[in-house]
């Protein structure tokens, strides 16, 4: 069942979306070469809780951090940890906050120092399939028109969105229905209706949509050893349009 929220449920989920967009935007001017991702998540903790959050991930399903932050050839669930982050790298760092009963989820790949050619392309097309996908958040359509235009996006531009994961419905619950694939049919799947909250949420791999998950149970890799990137933003679907909750302003 889709839950559909009020606007007073929206307004709770305004204040979430917002310590999430500002948790990430600090993670985004904390994040140095040489730090560790241990450091990384401990600034994003004690931003969440010092605005009177709790961070999501925390303890979910047994998850040991309160961000999520994957390196280079890591889609997601990566666990902070003792790696240190090196120039050249693109890091992922996804995160959600709860607070007044509802979550915000916001995710988003940060380049540091001096990248390759093919990492800012395949940041730049990521965050661009976000938008393409956002666009399509609109009463009256349907839930493939977003996931269609994401991977219409990503495959035009001959890279491969990842298919084992997607986006979901957010709100009392971190993962609520619907799941918002990041492919799919224009025309097909749930239509949309005022009050919808969604996670959209692309992952996307420069090559080949496989992953693989390692040994610690969480941390998920290409298949095929090249980059991957993931944007994401918690948008509710309105008679005005789609609003970014997670936006830090
Ligand atoms: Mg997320
Ligand atoms: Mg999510």
């Amino acid at each position: 069942m889709i839950n559909i929220k009020s606007k007073s449920e929206l307004e709770k989920m305004r204040i979430a979306g917002k310590i999430t967009g500002g948790a990430l935007e600090l993670a985004g001017r904390s994040i140095r070469v040489g730090m560790t991702t241990k450091e990384l998540d401990r600034i994003i903790h004690n931003y969440i809780v010092s605005h009177g959050a709790k961070p999501s991930f925390l303890g979910y399903g047994g998850f040991p951090g309160s961000a999520c932050i994957s390196i280079n050839d890591e889609v997601i669930h990566g666990i902070p940890g003792k790696r240190k982050i090196c120039e050249g790298d693109i890091v992922s760092v996804d995160v959600g906050a709860y607070i007044n009963g509802y979550h915000g989820d916001s995710c988003k790949t940060f380049a540091v120092g001096q990248i390759s050619d093919e990492a800012a392309k395949l940041m730049k097309v990521t965050e661009e399939s976000l938008y393409k996908g956002i666009e399509k958040a609109v009463v009256g359509g349907r839930l493939g028109d977003i996931s269609h235009a994401i991977e219409q996006h990503v495959v035009t531009n001959g890279m491969a969105v990842v298919k084992k994961y997607v986006g979901h419905g957010v709100g009392r619950e971190l993962h609520e229905s619907p799941e918002v694939p990041n492919f799919g049919r224009e025309g097909h799947g749930p239509r949309l209706v005022a009050g919808m909250v969604i996670a959209i949420e692309p992952m996307v791999n420069a090559v080949g949509e496989g992953v693989k998950v390692l040994p610690d149970g969480w941390t998920v890799l290409t298949q095929s050893g090249s980059l991957s990137a993931h944007f994401e933003h918690t948008v509710a679907i309105t008679p005005d349009g789609p609003v970014l909750l997670t936006k830090p302003d």
